[in-house]
């Protein structure tokens, strides 16, 4: 895409009134004067140059305000703001391209119509005398948040938890998009709240069905919880989050992310919402080398989201996390179309690509596991899983770690016989599949079995089921992709 990039000049007088003009190439609308910048050059230096040309204007300061963008079919045109304060000395002003021009109130600006491009401003001019009051600090968060809201509102994605604002709605979604992909949970989410349409609805179900809503989407503890914490909602709170932090944090599965995005994006309260994309948008902003992974870290980052915060924390939070998921993405963030590409260190240091900084942890650990598909007339053996541990209480096929000692089946039907009781009558190994969790990944051998009687042993609790009965079952992927 081919990127226009125009730095535009805020003039203010010492009465605190607007520098606009217009010239008869216009076609009489009004402007700020403005102009093309390359790649290269400075946008200061290059605006100052501008003014001295148009407007026989020499610049002291010149403060970075804004950032925003316009993109047709052709250009991606970015525009720069800066506010040049004129000070107490009277200067002269002497356009040379200009035909007409006035110093007006902020007030009176909405009178006047100008050029579509620089219009672009008028919705937050009004913050113009706060910003130069501030201190630098406050000067860069009213710079970040008014870039990046700007941004979202233009350009945030339409997702079906953006259609309501209740509370409910965003924590099933913030749940659900925990480790999982935008595109993958809009299905889900859009079921989930067909059949569970509030949170009593939630509540009065039967986890398995809920488990069974929620198959394939993965790490099913957060389902459990989900019901355990809708439950929990209504038992104590009627239904309703409770607008308090610490209460909120201690229901089931909510921990300082999840409170922060459901209280501050349905209650619009002053809380830091620090995600995976946040961490990395931090990282970068500030050129921050950090360990990423460390919970000190995790706080820092939290605190300074929370010194940002502006008014409007409800879309600011998720401007930020839209920010990371859609642009300032982990392998090839961009920077060219970044809200605050203007006040990044790790862009202006070309360092984005070096961060942010991650050690890597636990490892991955291989397993080699046997997996039975055990027949019986039809019907195939499937098992509740233990109610501890990785899958717990999900349903599923026997399956065991191989002793690399014995040769390949035997320590299933071990198990088989020792653990189920079943009497084998024949095995054939029927291929191989492997499936990665967060921590470790099973390299499955599948086995297909024949027994001579269709038990039910007392431990674990099993069921024989048709192909069709196994439909009704919550079968993690992990199982569900060996019956493909
Ligand atoms: S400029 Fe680049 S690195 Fe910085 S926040 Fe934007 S996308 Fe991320």
């Amino acid at each position: 895409m081919k990127i226009k990039n125009i730095v535009v000049g805020i003039i203010i007088n010492e009465r605190g009134q607007i520098f606009i003009a217009k010239a008869k190439s216009g076609e009489g609308l009004w402007e700020f004067p403005s102009c093309l910048i390359e790649e290269h050059e400075s946008k200061i230096v290059t605006l100052k140059k501008e003014l001295k040309k148009v407007l026989n204007l020499d610049m002291d300061d010149a403060l970075y305000f804004f950032q925003s963008h316009y993109q047709d079919d052709d250009y991606m045109t970015k525009y720069h703001f800066y506010i040049l304060p004129l000070g107490t000395s009277t200067r002269e002003i002497q356009p040379t391209v200009y035909d007409e021009y006035q110093f007006i109130t902020i007030k009176k600006l909405e009178q006047y119509t100008f050029l579509p491009e620089t219009e672009i401003i008028l919705p937050i001019i009004d913050k113009i005398h706060t910003f130069i009051a501030s201190s630098h600090v406050n000067r860069f968060k009213l710079t970040f948040s008014n870039s990046l809201l700007f941004w979202y509102n233009k350009e945030q994605r339409q997702l079906p938890w953006r259609e309501k604002r209740d509370a409910y709605s965003i924590w099933l979604s913030e749940v659900m998009l925990q480790q999982t992909q935008v595109d993958t949970v809009i299905d889900y989410y859009k079921a989930f709240i067909n059949r569970f349409p509030s949170v009593f609805d939630l509540a009065a179900a039967e986890e398995d069905e809920v488990l069974k809503l929620w198959e394939g989407l993965g790490y099913y503890s957060r389902a459990k919880r989900l019901k355990l914490c809708a439950m929990d909602l209504v038992d104590k709170y009627n239904g309703e989050f409770p607008k308090d932090y610490a209460k909120v944090l201690k229901l089931p599965g909510i921990g300082p992310y999840t409170a922060g995005a459901v209280l501050s994006i349905a209650y619009n309260m002053a809380l830091p919402a620090v995600d995976g994309n946040v961490l990395r948008v931090f990282s970068r902003l500030f050129n921050d080398d950090r360990d990423i992974g460390e919970q000190k870290v995790r706080k820092l980052v939290e605190e300074k989201a929370k010194e940002l915060l502006p008014e409007d924390r409800r879309h600011f939070n998720q401007a930020l996390m839209e920010l990371g998921a859609t642009t300032c993405t982990p392998k090839n963030p961009e920077c060219e179309i970044c809200p605050v590409s203007d006040i990044c260190e790790a862009k202006t240091l070309n360092r984005q690509h070096l961060l942010p900084i991650k050690a890597k942890r636990v490892k991955n650990k291989k397993l080699s596991m046997e997996v039975a598909l055990v027949w019986y007339n039809e019907h195939l053996l499937i098992m509740k899983r233990p109610t501890e541990g990785l899958l717990a209480n999900l349903w599923g096929m026997p399956i065991v770690e191989r002793d690399p000692n014995k040769e390949a089946g035997l320590t299933l039907i071990e198990e088989l016989e020792d653990t189920y009781g079943l009497e084998i009558l024949s095995i054939q190994q029927s291929g191989t599949a492997k499936h990665v969790f967060s921590h470790r990944t099973w390299e499955m051998t599948l086995f297909d079995i024949k027994v001579k009687e269709q038990l039910e042993p007392e431990y674990p609790v099993v069921n024989w089921c048709t192909d069709e009965e196994l439909e009704s079952y919550a079968l993690p992927t992990a199982f569900k992709k060996l019956l493909d």
